[in-house]
């Protein structure tokens, strides 16, 4: 068990006091801290005076707009951002997620899932591409060579596309989190293409027919319906 000294502090800005008392309860339990605002400007000043390691963000509070929050966050800070949101907020919860929010929960949400999306937050404070000194990515049977451009399933070589092997390492460097449509187009074709989802599906039936070992049901490739991918590590 790790000292008191290295509990990881989450802070929560969510105005509903049934939600705030679960995540409350949830992280409590589970060994982390837990600051709480209801507001967004609370929110921003606990953030800055106690540099908590995760936020979890509702994007409707009663001040101002929690993508506001997200946007004014990310001026200073890199920390990951959590959007809690509410069926009907899917506009608002991609723009966050275009923002430079890290991922998303849908409530009604549960304590595996809110764990999950946590330990995938706190693993990427630092992200892949910074540690030089590992460039292999494993998952299951897959297995990506970042130096020299090698990927393999069970120890077969698998031959990507360049567009493929573009679009398979902007989802490694975001692995366990959402990465949106615009975000997928953007980093693999540029930012004149960000509205053109159908490359996405296109491309992905190929990465998944070469990567997964049942395409129909992908492990690792999943579709977040209606906001983009995700490079799933926990199957
Ligand atoms: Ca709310």
């Amino acid at each position: 068990m790790p000292g008191a000294e290295l509990k990881h502090t989450i802070l929560v800005i969510e105005d509903e006091l049934q939600i705030r008392r679960f995540l409350r309860a949830t992280l409590l339990a589970h060994g982390y801290r837990c600051l709480e605002a209801t507001t967004g400007e609370d929110g921003l000043r606990l953030a800055s005076s106690q540099q908590p390691d995760v936020v979890i963000l509702d994007l409707g509070l009663p001040d101002i707009d929690g993508l506001e929050v997200a946007r004014r966050l990310r001026e200073w800070a890199s920390t990951p951002i959590i959007i809690l949101s509410a069926r009907g907020q899917e506009t608002d919860k991609i723009a966050a997620l275009d923002t430079g929010a890290d991922d998303y929960l849908t409530k009604p949400f549960g304590v595996g899932e809110l764990l999950a999306r946590l330990r995938v937050a706190l693993r990427h404070q630092q992200p892949l591409t910074t540690e030089q000194n590992n460039p292999i990515f494993q998952l299951g049977a897959l297995h990506v060579d970042l130096a020299l451009r090698q990927v393999r399933v069970d120890d077969h070589e698998v031959h990507l596309t360049p567009i493929e092997y573009k679009m398979l390492t902007t989802l490694i460097h975001h692995a366990g989190k959402v990465v949106t449509h615009q975000q997928l187009l953007r980093a693999v074709w540029g930012p004149n293409y960000t509205t053109e989802t159908a490359y996405l599906r296109v491309y992905m039936g190929q990465l998944r027919h070469k990567l997964e070992a049942d395409a129909t049901r992908p492990r690792y490739l999943i579709t977040e319906p209606g906001v983009g991918y995700r490079l799933r590590l926990e199957t």
